[in-house]
């Protein structure tokens, strides 16, 4: 039976080492602030913002949420994120996706100061790490290096076959695993809905990350014996068993698929809880980044 890959312990790991340089930023008189800004009353996203900023709450990050009701107009909302950039007591801006479909998301993403953008999701801070610079990068491919690391399951000179190329998890996490240098070079294959006869690469994997955010599609002979499974998908399916009329389960098959695998995160408790100790750390780095540039300039 696999070993089960603990994201909230690792991740409460990650927030405890934050806590310190939160406490050296905060006795210099920077404490880090994060703003969130929540467009709409989608459910599930009222539920993200309310985790990010209990978890800034709980390491002493000073946080904000502004709330829009969703017939907020772009231009207003590029005010509102105007006025963040201008804040000197902000570090970090998040605009919780998705916006209404009047707003261009990318219009907002590309308006934020990319110093600020702890999503980074910010053409700049892509390109960036596309060329291998420093900067700030999207917290779920971070989260899923980090818990492959911290895990003991590191992915240099392993074949990593990532299931999904989305902006926000396959590509830039196959961009983070390609580079050179301890924490990364893998050998990365990324697939999708062109991929044809999927399970022929998925089965070549040591390390699997299905990113497709189709319920339980991985299933067991798609996998070879001895894989790491790192199972981001987030899927609602029907339950009429549970209290709520649902579950929330992941892309993988974790009952068929443990039984083959040397190691699997769960859905949930493996890479949500990363995602947020991320979002945490870029915080904080942007704190720490800004601190240094204002101080030497
Ligand atoms: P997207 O819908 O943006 O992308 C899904 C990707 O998977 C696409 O590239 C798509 O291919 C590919 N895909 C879909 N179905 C198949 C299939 N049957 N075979 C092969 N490829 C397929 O999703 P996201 O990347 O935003 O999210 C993926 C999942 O991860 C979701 O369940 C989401 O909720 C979850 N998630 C969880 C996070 C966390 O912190 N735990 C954070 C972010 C996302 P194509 O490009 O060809 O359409």
């Amino acid at each position: 039976m696999a070993e089960i890959i603990d994201g909230r312990r690792i991740a409460q790991e990650i927030k405890s080492e934050l806590l310190a340089r939160v406490q050296f930023l905060a006795a210099a008189g920077r404490t880090p602030k994060l703003s969130v800004v929540l467009v709409g009353e989608n459910v599930a996203s009222q539920i993200y913002v309310r985790m990010k900023t209990k978890s800034a709450v709980e390491l002493g990050i000073a946080s904000d949420t502004i709330i829009l009701p969703s017939e907020t107009s772009e231009e207003s909302l590029l005010d509102v994120v105007d006025k963040l950039n201008a804040d000197t007591a902000v570090h970090g801006i998040l605009v919780q996706l998705p916006l209404p479909a009047h707003i261009d998301e990318n219009r907002i993403i590309s308006a934020i100061s990319p110093e600020k953008d702890v999503d980074g999701f910010h053409p700049v801070n892509r390109g960036k790490l596309l060329v291998g610079e420093n900067t700030l990068v999207p917290c779920t491919p971070l989260g899923i290096q980090e818990l492959l690391i911290r895990s003991g399951h590191a992915p240099a000179g392993k074949h990593v076959v990532i299931v999904g190329r989305s902006k926000i998890v396959g590509l830039p996490l196959a961009t983070m695993l390609t580079q050179k240098g301890d924490r990364a070079n893998a050998t990365v294959t990324i697939c999708h809905t062109g991929t044809s006869n999927l399970s022929s690469f998925t089965r070549r994997a040591d390390i699997l990350v299905a990113a497709l955010g189709q319920a339980e599609v991985i299933v067991a002979d798609m996998v070879q014996d001895g894989v790491v499974v790192v199972d981001v998908g987030v899927n609602r399916v029907g339950d009429s068993s549970t209290e709520k009329g649902y579950r929330v389960t992941g892309d993988v098959d974790f009952d068929s698929v443990r039984s083959k695998a040397a190691a699997i995160t769960p859905v949930p408790g493996g890479v949500g809880p990363m995602t947020i100790a991320m979002l945490m750390h870029n915080t904080v780095q942007a704190a720490l980044n800004i601190s240094a540039s204002s101080s030497t300039g």
